[in-house]
């Protein structure tokens, strides 16, 4: 099999060429996808949906590239209110946003507009998460994990934690059936919506207001234009301490509370802190969006080693300023 290039497969489009590259679009062809990686002797291969979180080496990938292409949204009833709703990995996340919006069924409607798929979740869905069913390359085996099981943390799981292990193939919510979306807590998006925070308006109502707020914030992935070619928010907000935390306050860094219980200092208000601002060219075609200095976009000339260098001194010139220390949030795909 001729190699592919793993850079139309990304949201940045950049990546060199891995070995094989494996699309999987229909879940009955699973054990098929299994066998040809089993020919190879390969321990397990790496994993793609959507491609917008990842930053593909230049060099590309030494084995096998497995792309979750697979669609499908099964619901069932648990009970008056509870629906459990079974989604394809490969399924598009904003296209079951729409469906539960749609079919009047709340829990999720705060993911609307973030891009990729159902298998590579982030932190957000652990409300509604019941389990996933992944695949197990050392042992062979189907497993069903539990929500609890998958250590659904801030910008942070399992499946991150432990990369190459299993392969998500179905994930299921429990979402509830109402027309009132789950109280609003995030007040930029009550002011959007016009309602109180804690208020419950229609489910329909907030997926739009959402996803209004963050075309507002430049959260939004265009497939054309300048800000085309990114991965959004490309450092993770740093944990503070509770005895530092009034400090960044009082010099207007923003500091939140994450879902985990723990205060993060605003990654964007570091990178300004250093002298970034929207639209400001850091490198050879590398440069903040517009609108966000936490996204980088990337353009002619721009390397997949040219873009993890300029993170490399953004991180470092923020230690430096402020002795914070950014994790990037990309994952890298290669060598
Ligand atoms: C404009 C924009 C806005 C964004 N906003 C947000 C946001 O608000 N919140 C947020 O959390 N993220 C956000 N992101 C980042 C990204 O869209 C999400 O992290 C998304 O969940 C990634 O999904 P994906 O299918 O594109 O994953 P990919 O980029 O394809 O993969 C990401 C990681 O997940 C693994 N993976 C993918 N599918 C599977 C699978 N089936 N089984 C096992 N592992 C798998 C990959 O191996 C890789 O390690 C944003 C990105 C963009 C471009």
């Amino acid at each position: 099999m001729a190699p592919t290039t793993l850079a139309p497969l990304t949201t940045l489009r950049l990546g060199g060429p891995a070995d094989r590259v494996l699309t999987v679009a229909d879940p009955a062809d699973w054990a098929d996808t299994v066998h040809a990686i089993d020919q190879h002797d390969e321990p397990a291969p790496a994993v793609l949906g959507g491609g917008s979180n990842v930053i593909a080496s230049d060099a590309g990938h030494r084995g096998t590239v497995v792309v979750m292409n697979t669609r499908g949204i099964t619901a069932e009833r648990v009970d008056d209110r509870t629906v459990a709703v079974t989604v394809q990995a490969g399924h598009p996340l904003t296209d079951l946003v729409a469906w539960a919006a749609a079919e009047h069924l709340a829990g999720i409607e705060c993911l609307a507009g973030i891009p990729g798929t159902a298998g590579a979740y982030g932190q957000q869905v652990s409300d509604t998460l019941h389990h996933v069913t992944a695949w197990h390359w050392q042992d062979g085996a189907l497993q069903v994990l539990p929500a609890h099981g998958c250590h659904l943390r801030y910008r942070q799981s399992l499946f991150k934690a432990r990369p190459g292990r299993w392969t998500i193939l179905t994930a299921t919510f429990h979402l509830t059936r109402t027309n009132q979306a789950a109280a609003v807590a995030y007040r930029p998006l009550a002011d959007e919506l016009g309602v109180p925070v804690g208020a419950r308006p229609p489910v329909a109502e907030v997926t739009a207001a959402v996803l209004a707020n963050r075309h507002g914030r430049g959260l939004l992935l265009h497939p054309y234009g300048p800000d085309a070619r990114q991965v959004g928010s490309v450092f993770l907000n740093p944990p503070v301490t509770a005895a530092d935390a009034p400090r960044w306050s009082a010099v207007g860094c923003p500091v939140h509370t994450d879902s985990d219980g723990r205060l993060r200092a605003s990654a964007g208000w570091l990178l300004e802190h250093i002298g970034c601002r929207p639209g400001h060219r850091l490198a050879d075609g590398i440069r903040c969006s517009q609108r966000r200095t936490l996204t980088l976009t990337v353009h002619d000339g721009a390397t997949a080693a040219s873009l993890r260098a300029v993170l490399g001194t953004l991180a470092q010139d923020v230690h430096k300023a402020t002795g914070i220390e950014l994790t990037p949030e990309p994952v890298v795909l290669g060598t």
